[in-house]
Parts: C-alpha cells; structure tokens; sequence
C-alpha cells in the first residue's frame, strides 16, 4: 500500500498544510490565515480541519498516512511535542501540540521549529540540495533558521539553537516580543519592515509607499515597500538597503563563525523581495565578513512558500 505523510507550516500570518506521497511529491495543499486571535485551541481546531482536508482532497485513507510533522513559529520541545514559547502568537506558553493533535488525528505527530522545517525542506528538495554545511534563513512574521553542519541539522544542547531573528543588531534598540531590546527581527520581519516603511512615509509624503495607501500610514505593510521599489521609489529603495544592511550585518556575523557555504533565504519577505534584497545583502557581507568568510554564496531559497510544509512532511517521511 502506498504511504503518505502530511505536514503543517503554523505562521503568524498563514497556516499551510500539504500531503506528500512517498517520494515527497505534493498530492494537495491548502492555506489559510492563522486564527490567531482565537488563541491555541482555535489554531489547533483551524489545524486539524485543514488536515483532514489535504488528506479528503487527495482521496487518501486515515491509515494510508504514516505521520504528521508540523514546525511552529518558536521555541519548541520536539522530543515532547511541546510548544515551549511563539512569541507572535498571543496565549501560548507550553501548548502539548503533540499530544493534542495525536488525539484529534490519530496520527504519529512530530513537532519541530518552523524555520528548521522549511530549511530541512530546501535540505531534501530545494536550494541546500547539494550542500553540507549551510543556514536557511525565513523571513516572514518572524526571522529565523536552519543550520545544517557536516550535512546534518544543528538543534543546540536544549533545541533552541539557529534562533538568528534574536541576534542583536541595535544595542539598546527596540524593545522585542522576546524581552530582549534591538533583535534583528525588528528590524526585517513583516512587521519590522512595516514599522520602518511606516516612519519613512510619515517624514515624506511625497512617497509612493505613503501615496499607495491614500496616507493611512497603518495599512502600509512590506509588500507596499515591495511595490513602491519596483517602481523605483526612492523611500522604498532606501527601506530595502536598510534591511539588506541589518540582515547583512547578521550573516556576516554567522559567515565568520559558522563558515557556512551557503546561505539560503527563504520565507513571505525573501520570496517577495527577491534579487531586490539579496544583491545589497551580498555586497554587506562581501564587506563585513572576513577572509574566506566572505566567499559564502547567497540564494534564495526553490521551495517558495511551501518550503516549511514539504520539510515537515519530509520530516514525518525520514521518522
Ligand atoms: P508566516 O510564516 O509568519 O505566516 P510568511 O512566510 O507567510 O509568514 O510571510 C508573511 C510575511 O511576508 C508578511 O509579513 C508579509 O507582509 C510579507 N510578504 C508577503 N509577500 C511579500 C512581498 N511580495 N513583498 C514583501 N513582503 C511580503
Ligand atoms: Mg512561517
Ligand atoms: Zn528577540
């Protein structure tokens, strides 16, 4: 009988769920935007219809999948199955996903970090495909990794390592969900992004950031950035060199202590922005890291936005 796994991609924006067939091949997908409001027992509910659903779609029997992985956007205990801490999602402190979605799936469920999900995605069957020693970087609500060394995925002594979204690249800077002040995911997630379009736009009116949305600063977002540069507008062309100088400056920190081949970027920003954000990036790290350092190559990551939701189908296939 031919054997099937499904995997989940939970956001602070979207969840997304895919089922993959053996050779990891995607028989359905689905997406929604994450119920997050509705705290951890509506996210769970939203999850498991959307499971069920990927499955009913690809006329696939419960006893057909062999398992389900899921990444969650935080610090996560995956031999529990525990969400530990999501910073961008209000209400969850030590939520046993695990166990909850085992009872309500009846299916093995493997929990992992979201951005080691995506990055185990472009491990398997994406940009990382022919590399050993690399970092897979997601940009989205929030900014986080992957590190692969010697061909395998570093977790850390406790799990919690690649959290690259809380590196400080502002001493003293802005205060951020995880209690620390200047973290780079201020600076260049969504929302960081939005943050400083949004002061941009009210110093210069004049602006096509601030003319695209008819001057009310709160609707702007990093896709009206995204539109604005590619229309040349200098505010957002500007905006776009200030996150490829925070982003660049933290790779170039990792470049000197990893010694990575390659980075990856991946996630709703990186995807958007594309060449846009990684010719200024390269040139940063060209100019900041050292030596050898510098010779890292930087791509942007194959997958798209189902990078995350193939990994952690992936993930429930190699268990
Ligand atoms: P999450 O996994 O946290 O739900 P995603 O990886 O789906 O997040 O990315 C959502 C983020 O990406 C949002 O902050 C959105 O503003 C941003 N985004 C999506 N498309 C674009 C684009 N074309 N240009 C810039 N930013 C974008
Ligand atoms: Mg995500
Ligand atoms: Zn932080």
């Amino acid at each position: 009988m031919p054997k099937y796994a499904v995997g989940v991609d939970l956001g602070g924006t979207n969840v997304r769920a895919v089922l993959v067939n053996e050779m990891g091949q995607v028989c359905s997908y689905s997406r929604e935007l994450t119920k997050s409001q509705e705290g951890p027992d509506g996210v769970i509910a939203q999850i498991t219809a959307l499971v069920r659903l990927v499955i009913k779609e690809a006329g696939v029997t419960n006893s057909q999948v062999q398992g389900l992985g899921i990444g969650l956007p935080g610090v996560i205990d995956s031999n529990k199955g525990v969400a530990i801490t999501l910073p961008n999602l209000k209400g969850w402190r030590d939520v046993p996903v695990g166990e909850l979605l085992e009872d309500l799936l009846q299916l093995p469920v493997y929990c992992e970090n979201d951005a080691r999900m995506a990055a185990w995605g472009e491990k398997i069957q994406g940009a990382g495909r022919n590399y050993q020693d690399l970092v897979c970087l997601t940009l989205g609500t929030g900014v986080g990794s992957g590190i692969f060394l010697a061909g395998k995925m570093w977790r850390g002594y406790q799990g919690s390592a690649g959290e690259i979204g809380h590196l400080t690249v502002v001493r003293d800077g802005l205060l951020c969900s995880c209690g620390n002040r200047g973290c780079l995911e201020m600076y260049v997630s969504g929302g960081g992004i939005a943050h400083r379009a949004r002061q941009a736009a009210s110093r210069d009116s004049t602006s096509q950031i601030y003319q695209a949305v008819g001057g009310k600063i709160q609707e702007i977002s990093a896709v009206t950035v995204y539109k604005a540069a590619q229309a040349d507008d200098q505010t957002a062309l500007n905006l776009i060199q200030e996150t490829a100088d925070y982003l660049g400056l933290a790779l170039a920190n990792l470049s000197n202590i990893l010694n990575p081949e390659l980075f990856i970027l991946g996630g709703g920003l990186s995807n958007g922005w594309g060449e846009l954000l990684l010719k200024p990036v390269r040139k940063v790290v060209e100019q900041r890291a050292m030596s050898l350092n510098k010779e890292v190559k930087i791509v942007q990551a194959q997958l798209g936005d189902k990078a995350g939701v193939i990994g952690a189908a992936e993930m429930a296939l190699s268990l």
